[in-house]
């Protein structure tokens, strides 16, 4: 349910109304927009229904949420999420969050070299795995903690927000020390008991899509993290398998202008992974954020036939800064900004 407060609602009354739902066994989500505050009631459809929610002073009216998402659709929260990842940098509501880096975190030597290139072409967060999911067993699993520290030096010498995966439950205090976002792989987005354990950090989580993964699937997931009390969550479209074999996964754009019809989240998208193949990059990038998107995923490497993990995906650095280039064009023309990190979130 939905409570909409009148306009001159106290804090007093938000408090009270608050209590009072407490003490139903409800959960309220308090949310102050810039038109209304609302609080979200979640909990039991039967004791939703049956509680009086209208009968509190400062109560203007009360409406059911119909969608099974609730703290994600925008019933909820009818603006846009803006999510501050520290160093200036902010994803939503008009800045673009643009992520770079390797897939696997290799050495500082090399994740250093990659991130300077990113960084002077116009990215402003880093990525690198320290945990890799792998379809073998036998293929290079990640550097892990060893891996995470480096990713922190790095991001610290150039001045950038990281952002790096956690696969299991087990793993997200470990990763919390290093990271400023966490990163949901697709392979993991029903991980539930991960994603609940996420929720309860006070850290983004950038939540890839599933590769079977309906967009109703997508949000229920991220209603998870939401549910414990994260608000912070971006979700990144990665592609998804279909009957189609030239490119890696099929990348579902018209999932960005119809999230962002009831969800209020940020949306990134990934055509590293989407497409598989680096000359495709640049113009799904580029259809990305013609599509509305607020960010692009990359993947960087300066070598990638030595790469350990997605190599023959990767862009060169100067490939990066040509494909940035023309989306900084882009961005100017959609009326967004990419923060510089360091620089208070300047637009370029
Ligand atoms: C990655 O970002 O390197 C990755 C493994 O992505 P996905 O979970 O989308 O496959
Ligand atoms: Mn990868």
């Amino acid at each position: 349910m939905i409570i909409v407060l009148k306009p001159d609602c106290s804090d007093e009354q938000i408090a009270h109304i608050e209590k009072q739902i407490e003490s139903l066994g409800l959960k309220p989500e308090l949310s102050r927009g810039v038109q209304r505050t609302l609080i979200g009631v979640i909990g039991e459809e039967d004791v939703l229904s049956n509680a009086p929610l209208g009968a509190f002073p400062g109560v203007e009216k009360v409406m059911p949420i119909l969608k099974p998402y609730k703290l994600a659709s925008r019933d909820f929260q009818i603006e846009d999420t803006v999510i501050d990842l520290g160093r200036g940098v902010s994803v939503g509501g008009g800045s673009l969050g643009m992520v770079a880096g390797p897939c696997a975190i290799e050495s500082r030597e090399v994740l250093l070299e990659i991130g300077q290139a990113v960084r002077d072409a116009g990215a402003n967060i880093l990525r690198g795995g320290a945990f890799k999911p792998r379809t073998s067993p036998y293929s290079f699993q990640g550097l892990g903690e060893e891996g995470l520290k480096i990713l922190r030096d790095v991001g610290d010498e150039l001045g950038m927000p990281v952002v790096t995966e956690v696969m299991d439950p087990r793993q997200v205090e470990l990763v919390d020390r290093y990271t400023d976002v966490f990163q949901i792989g697709a392979r993991n987005m029903q991980n539930f008991n991960l994603l609940s354990e996420v929720g309860q950090m006070s850290r983004p989580v950038m939540l890839k899509r599933g590769m079977s993964a309906t967009v109703g699937d997508l949000l229920m997931s991220a209603e998870y993290i939401l549910a414990q009390g994260n608000r912070q969550v971006i979700l990144c479209e990665r592609g998804i398998r279909s009957f189609e074999d030239s490119t890696r996964n099929v990348l579902d754009l018209a999932m960005v202008p119809n999230v962002k019809q009831t969800c209020h989240l940020p949306i990134i998208v990934d055509p590293s992974h989407a497409t598989g193949r680096p000359e495709l990059i640049p113009a799904m990038a580029r259809a990305s954020v013609a599509a509305g998107a607020d960010g692009v995923h990359i993947e960087v490497h300066t070598c990638p036939e030595q790469s350990l993990s997605d190599g023959p995906q990767a862009l060169l650095p100067e490939q990066y800064a040509e494909v940035m280039a023309s989306l900084k064009q882009l961005a100017e023309l959609c009326e967004k900004v990419i923060p510089v990190p360091g620089e208070g979130g300047d637009a370029v």
